[in-house]
């Protein structure tokens, strides 16, 4: 079972919430998607066995043997070549190339593209007791996380239950994270701010019809403004874990929550059991 925690915004928690479900799970897979700045590693504290660099194709323009037509421009959506007619010149800007690979299957001159690897970033796996782990960590400079994550998905095991853990927002990168879950948890806060970040992330799960529930953080007594919303929707929330000072200051030294609340691996195992249930209705 795929489950992919996610978030409208930063900060609210979806870390340490995706990091405690994983090691409340037996032999559970935990897979930091949040690529850009990944940071489960510093509550896990995973023994490294691999490391090693993630690349996708780009095109290269032989241009001996371009006729300058303007096909693979015209078919690029993300503009990342232009061709100067009459010039005779093709310009190639890498830091927009999706790696889709369309400019060289349109061009009708044999040998004018070639598709050539270009790193995107690392994949580090390793794990920790009878946990596994995998992160993936974003070349500094690379306009989009998605091949990379995209990339990473294609190493986890398909027969183990995996814990993923998205980047914030409700962007391209999280929707390929989101993407082939089989539930998405939603973290978020009792804040107005954190409430208008939530609502965007329902529409996007509820676009892609995945099953989906809440996990409030920080939640404090009397603060009922995820509950109504919920209730309004017919949302399920799923843990409320209570504002504390102990859990930030926990927080701060890398220890993740399951291990600072009284009954932590009871709450996030049941988590778990609820999301299980769900999906055998
Ligand atoms: S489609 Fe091929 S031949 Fe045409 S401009 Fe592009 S690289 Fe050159
Ligand atoms: S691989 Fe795709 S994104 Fe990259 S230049 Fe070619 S058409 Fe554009």
């Amino acid at each position: 079972m795929w489950i992919t925690v996610a978030s409208g915004k930063g900060g609210t928690g979806k870390t340490t919430v995706a990091v405690s479900l994983a090691l409340s799970v037996k032999n559970a897979m935990y897979v930091d998607a949040d690529v850009e700045e990944p940071d489960g590693a510093l509550f896990i504290k995973p023994v490294i066995k691999e490391t090693f660099p993630y690349t996708e194709p780009i095109p290269k323009i032989h241009t001996d043997k371009c006729i300058f037509c303007g096909k693979c421009a015209d078919a690029c959506v993300y503009k990342a070549i232009a061709i100067l007619k009459p010039i005779r010149k093709a310009m190639f800007f890498p830091e927009l190339c999706h790696s889709c690979g369309l400019c060289a299957y349109v061009c009708p001159v044999k040998g004018a593209i070639e598709e050539v690897p270009k790193e995107k970033g690392k994949i580090r796996k390793g794990g920790k007791d009878s946990h596994k782990f995998m992160e993936g960590i974003l070349n500094i400079g690379e306009a989009s996380a998605t091949p990379l994550i995209r990339g990473m998905k294609k190493y986890i095991p398909k027969d183990m239950d995996v814990i993923i853990d998205a980047p914030p927002g409700t962007s391209c990168p999280v929707v390929e994270s989101v993407e082939d879950s089989d539930f998405v948890l939603l973290v978020t806060e009792p804040t107005p701010f954190g409430l208008n970040d939530l609502e965007l992330a329902v529409q996007i799960v509820r676009k892609m019809k995945l099953p989906f529930g809440i996990v409030v953080n920080k939640h404090e007594k009397n603060n009922n403004l995820v509950r109504t919303y919920a209730n309004k929707e017919g949302i399920d929330i799923l843990a409320e874990i209570p504002f504390s000072k102990e859990i930030a200051e926990a927080y701060s030294r890398g220890i993740p929550v399951v291990n600072v609340i009284p009954n932590g691996k009871e709450l996030f195992a049941n988590i778990f059991r609820k999301i299980k249930e769900r999906l055998n209705e």
